[in-house]
């Protein structure tokens, strides 16, 4: 008997992946290899809307954000994060273990936030380095309106960097029409392959 996964991933992965993933290995090094890298990058783009390279990790979801804070943030900068769940506390848990000096926004669990908590924070703290939030908020099932939230960042505001772990192949992700700076997703989620990659999607600012 298979085993179910009653989790919101890893997902349970279509026969077709596993049998994929049962294929002759072929060369880390080689042009095969190249021409793959090249199909999977172009794919993730047009799934992002995005014409700039995605950076593959190998790592979990939690590692793609922990990329993002400790490669775009420094030590005693300020954060604005927005949480209105368990992974919006965690995003803002990893920026304040690297040192980052934290504006929490909560939001009740079961809400998501709106433009307002987005603007009111901006005003109250205005020398934010970046504004963290979560597109999918997998603990409660609620999803944020990014592009309306953040409708009220000016392009010169904090960098914005979104955990989109579970919303990546199972809602719209358009971070550049959104602005966002960077995002962070992985494989065993939305995408239904198994768990192993992180990826990070950035912005020419980011
Ligand atoms: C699952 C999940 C994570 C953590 O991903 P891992 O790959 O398990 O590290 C982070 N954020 C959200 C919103 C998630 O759903």
């Amino acid at each position: 008997m298979e085993p179910h996964l009653f989790t919101p991933g890893p997902v349970a992965v279509p026969h077709a992946v596993r049998v994929a993933g049962a294929a002759p290995l072929i060369g880390h090094r080689s042009e095969p290899y190249f021409a793959l890298l090249g199909e999977i990058q172009g794919r993730l783009r047009r799934l992002l809307g995005t014409d700039r390279p995605v950076v593959l990790l190998p790592s979990s979801g939690t590692g793609a954000l922990e990329a993002l804070v400790v490669n775009l943030l420094a030590p005693g900068e300020r954060a604005i994060s927005v949480s209105c769940g368990a992974f919006g506390d965690r995003f803002r848990e990893i920026a304040a273990r690297w040192g980052v000096a934290i504006h929490a926004v909560d939001i009740p669990w079961g809400s998501a936030a709106g433009p307002e908590d987005v603007a009111r924070a901006l005003k109250e703290c205005p020398d934010a380095s970046a504004l963290l939030l979560t597109h999918n908020e997998t603990s409660t099932g609620v999803a944020t309106d990014l592009a309306a939230c953040l409708s009220v960042v000016p392009p010169d505001g904090p960098l914005v960097l979104v955990d989109a772990v579970s919303s990546l192949g199972a809602m719209a992700c358009r971070p550049d029409a959104w602005g966002v700076d960077g995002l962070a997703s992985c494989s065993q989620k939305g995408l239904m392959t198994p768990p192993g990659l992180g990826l990070v999607a950035l912005s020419e600012r980011g």
